[in-house]
């Protein structure tokens, strides 16, 4: 019997959460000002009177039935629907925008790094990017433009075969035994089931391996807190060329100085990252600590604290830094930036030590090698490395403990608080989602359950794509100098992060 399975996320939760754990500081209310109580206090929301309410047993109607159901179409998804229907599998990529991109085009996050790794997807899209003179800014060689960004996944999409659905939402996994058979969506024209032989949870969140079961952890292991959500937005009108973490934050501090102002900001390696568009910079400034963005509310508050925090220094920088006197804002971002959220635990879990040693795996997928990158969920600046050698992702990592037939991939894949601060860059989660796609069709034509894959086969099969796989130097620095990641403290890492 087909089992319908969510989770309670949505009820009211009693008690504090980690947001009540750090104090909020204050501007004052002074106008103009940004503030560093960027940590949101838990509101507590007024009980209501009735606790909840019983939902009376409806009828599902089956919108459709695939080999292959993607839910997420961020780089993930995008890559998994692409591979698994190019691979032969009947295919639908779901997507609750009406956009593919996730946080490349939702998120306006626009540096795709680790992109000259694994090769494959990864850089047909930079080539597709490239034809439209849409890849590569100032500066950066993997920055681009978000808008043909959306024009290039869809195309790729659905020159692959694949089905999509926009303005569809997951909500529920459809289980038989331990086996998922589908998902529930919810539609402008309702709710569906879609059924389909092997299911990718692409959400970044995992939300659908949560709601079917699979265990999963949050956080940083002393305490759960998150890395703290950034609200991007994109500026017009900046002809100044940032090629440094720390110039712009020394910009600020030299304008506060000079003009007395109050201004403080929530993050000291703030970037001004050149797009294609002569004169746009898409902005990473903002950051919003303590919130959990599988919590309704919290991402409610936390959207409405990043659109606070971009209005106060916007006008900071237009009326007191020359470097953006021109400068105007275009737009902030569809969503708020989220780094960090659920960890599905998979038949391996990936560790610092792991990309510490460069490890190399029988059943790597991808790989990758950006540095540690913590954005600390309680300071201003960012905590971790980088990495000296290139690392393998097991495919073990995208197989979620106790449920068949469910694959997981992207920023969601099974690994610990500070290996996830490195793999979640988008080159390896499109490197993943080619992947997890390849491996559900080849699951699906054998019909064995993507646990009993032969995983020889898949590998032979992403490198007959044009993967490559087992990577030890990365290709290309991701800035047009030698220039390599510079993070705060390079030595923060050895601490035990991972205990
Ligand atoms: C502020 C910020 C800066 C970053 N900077 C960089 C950077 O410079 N370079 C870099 O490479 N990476 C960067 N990252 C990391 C990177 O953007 C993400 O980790 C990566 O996009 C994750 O890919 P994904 O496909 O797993 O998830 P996402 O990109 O989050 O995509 C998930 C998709 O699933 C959809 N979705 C979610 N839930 C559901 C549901 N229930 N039903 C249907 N659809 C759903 C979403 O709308 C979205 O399209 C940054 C992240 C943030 C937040």
């Amino acid at each position: 019997m087909i089992q319908v399975r969510f989770d309670d996320t949505f009820l009211p939760h009693s008690g504090p959460t980690q947001a009540g754990l750090i104090e909020t500081a204050s501007n004052g209310g002074r106008t103009g000002e940004g503030r560093s109580g960027v940590v949101l206090p838990q509101e507590e929301p007024p009980a209501p009177s009735i606790r909840s309410i019983r939902e009376a047993e409806r009828e599902l109607a089956v919108l459709g039935e695939v080999d292959v159901l993607v839910c997420g179409g961020g780089p993930a998804g995008t890559g998994a629907a692409i591979a698994a229907a190019r691979t032969g599998a009947s295919t639908l990529l779901i997507e609750q925008y009406g956009y593919l991109g996730g946080m490349s085009t939702a998120g306006l996050v626009t540096p795709h790094f680790d992109c000259f790794l694994n090769k494959g997807l990864n850089q047909e899209l930079i080539e597709r990017m490239q034809s439209r003179r849409a890849w590569g800014a100032p500066f950066w060689r993997i920055s681009f433009d978000p808008e043909q960004f959306k024009m290039v996944s869809e195309e790729m999409v659905l020159d692959s075969g694949s089905d999509l659905l926009y303005h569809a939402f997951a909500v529920a996994a459809l289980i038989e035994g331990e086996r998922m058979c589908g998902v529930v969506i919810e539609t402008k024209s309702g709710r569906f089931a879609v059924l389909a032989k092997v299911v990718i949870d692409c959400t970044g969140d995992g939300d659908i391996a949560a709601r079917a079961g699979a265990p999963y952890e949050k956080g940083r292991p002393e305490d759960g807190l998150l890395q703290p959500m950034t609200m991007m937005f994109r500026l017009g009108g900046v002809e100044w060329v940032q090629t440094d973490g720390t110039q712009m934050f020394q910009l600020v501090q030299q304008a506060i100085a000079e003009t007395g102002h109050h201004f403080r900001l929530a993050f000291e390696r703030p970037w001004a990252i050149h797009l294609p568009n002569p004169g746009e910079v898409a902005v990473q400034l903002t950051h919003v600590r303590g919130v959990d963005a599988t919590d309704a509310r919290d991402l409610t508050r936390a959207e409405i604290e990043g659109r606070r925090q971009t209005q106060a220094v916007v006008e900071f920088l237009t009326r007191h830094v020359s470097e953006f006197r021109n400068a105007y804002l275009i737009e902030t971002a569809a969503q708020i930036g989220v780094r960090e959220t659920r960890r599905i635990l998979g038949d391996y879990v990936l560790t610092l030590e792991d990309l510490i040693a460069a490890k190399k795996f029988d059943d790597g997928i991808a790989t990758a090698s950006f540095g540690v990158d913590i954005h600390d969920p309680v300071g201003k600046s960012q905590i971790g490395g980088p990495l000296t050698g290139v690392y393998d992702i097991p495919y073990r990592c995208l197989l979620p403990r106790t449920v068949e037939q469910l694959l997981v991939a992207g920023r969601c894949i099974s690994g610990t608080h500070a290996a996830h601060a490195s793999y979640r860059v988008k080159g390896p989660c499109l490197a993943m989602g080619q992947a997890a796609g390849t491996a559900a069709a080849l699951s699906v034509q054998h019909g064995v359950s993507p646990r009993k894959l032969d995983v020889a086969a898949l590998r032979r099969e992403l490198q007959r794509q044009g993967v490559e796989l087992g990577a030890t130097e990365r290709p290309l620095p991701d800035w047009s100098t030698d220039q390599s990641y510079k993070p705060d403290n390079p030595q923060a890492w050895e601490v035990p992060v991972d205990k």
